[in-house]
């Protein structure tokens, strides 16, 4: 941080700490007592403020509800034991944020406005951040066009929004996935890259299939031949295959993941060798055939590491050895939990103090 930027801050006068259950937190129902928001006019972003979390008056004609042009980040903070609170590498986020906006031709934010409309959220709702293991606080910075007005151009004026809640773990038990070879997530030249709202609107209806069908999520696959297997529902898709950690490399077609990213840094630590690069549906199911693939799992802020329990595939199912005996993602999902909490030492300087 180079400069204390002015928020205003408006507190809230009926706090509702008290009343939230703690031990019933499903992802992205419970919100903190405040938020964040920040106007985008005449070429600046202005009106830098803290106020109670509540409904906000849009005009009907905005163009994020007609055209899509609103996208979103997602990172979390993590209470140490000794009460200090961290969020995890949200500069990544802030560059993530930026390349989002130009995707969608909406107005960059300045790396400090975003890592200080973080800090003092949180900081004011610091007693929302979750103590019991395996719970953070999650935070959703979001920005979308506000002009009233329905032409097919970009807006003039947008909304910068913070808002945070405390979650629980994401997913309650190993996943049965099954590999997509009919719907497309993302093409080359198109916003695959970017956390754009539209993305996940249209994930929606091959994830419903998929579930009616009985899997928990699904691997989406290249737009052209589906043959090269790209994501895991909203988190990357990380294998072990013969030793060697392989992901999609990170193209535009491909979320480029905070958590993808650090798991390829520890990986490369611990020595074991890392190719980002297609990765060809064939090889994945011939692994899980002969037992060379010995792990898989997804890795995002939500689904953290995500162990894959079964890939079906053209209508057979190919289980995996059991997840609680996997050595690569139990390491991972260790590691970094002892990071965020503050259990083992930062070296990597991941941990952003509020
Ligand atoms: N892919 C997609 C499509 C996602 O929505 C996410 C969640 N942001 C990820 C991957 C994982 O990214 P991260 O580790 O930064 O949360």
């Amino acid at each position: 941080m180079t400069e204390t930027l002015d928020i205003k801050i408006s507190r809230t006068t009926a706090s509702r700490l008290e009343q939230t259950d703690f031990d019933n937190l499903p992802f992205g129902k419970t919100f903190s007592d405040h938020m964040f928001v920040a106007d985008y006019a005449n070429g600046e972003w202005t009106n830098l403020s803290v106020i109670p979390y509540g409904e906000i008056g849009l005009s009907p004609a905005i163009s994020a509800l007609h055209y899509g042009q609103a996208f979103f980040e997602g990172l979390k903070a993590y209470k140490h034991a000794d009460g200090k609170i961290t969020v995890f590498r949200p500069d990544k986020n802030a560059i993530r944020f930026n390349k989002s906006a130009e995707r969608l031709c909406m107005p960059t934010l300045p790396e400090e406005i975003f890592l200080q409309s973080i800090a003092t959220l949180v900081d004011i709702d610091r007693n929302w951040v979750p103590s019991q293991p395996n719970h953070a606080l999650y935070i959703r910075p979001f920005m979308f066009a506000t002009d009233p007005y329905l032409g097919v151009t970009p807006s003039a004026t947008y909304k910068y929004m913070v808002l945070v809640g405390p979650v629980g773990p994401y997913f309650s038990k190993p996943l049965r996935v099954k590999i997509e070879t009919h719907y497309t997530r993302a093409a080359e030249g198109g916003m695959g890259y970017a956390k754009a709202a539209g993305n996940y609107g249209s994930s929606m209806l091959p994830a419903r299939k998929a579930t009616q069908e009985g899997f928990d999520q699904l691997i989406w696959t290249d737009a052209k031949e589906h043959k090269f297997i790209e994501e895991m529902g909203a988190a990357n898709a990380m294998f072990l295959l013969d030793g060697k950690l392989i992901t999609a490399e990170a193209k535009d077609t491909i979320l480029d993941g905070v958590t993808r990213d650090t798991v390829i840094a520890l990986a490369k630590e611990w020595g074991i060798p890392v190719e980002e690069r297609k990765v060809a549906v064939a090889e994945i199911i011939e692994g899980a055939k002969n037992g060379k693939l010995t792990d898989a799992f997804g890795a995002g802020t939500a689904a953290t590491i995500a162990p894959v329990a079964s890939i079906s595939f053209e209508g057979e199912e190919y289980f995996l050895s059991d997840p609680k005996t996997r050595e690569f993602s139990n390491k991972v999902f260790d590691t970094l939990d002892a990071i965020k909490y503050g259990l083992a030492p930062d070296t990597h300087g991941w941990n952003y103090l509020v």
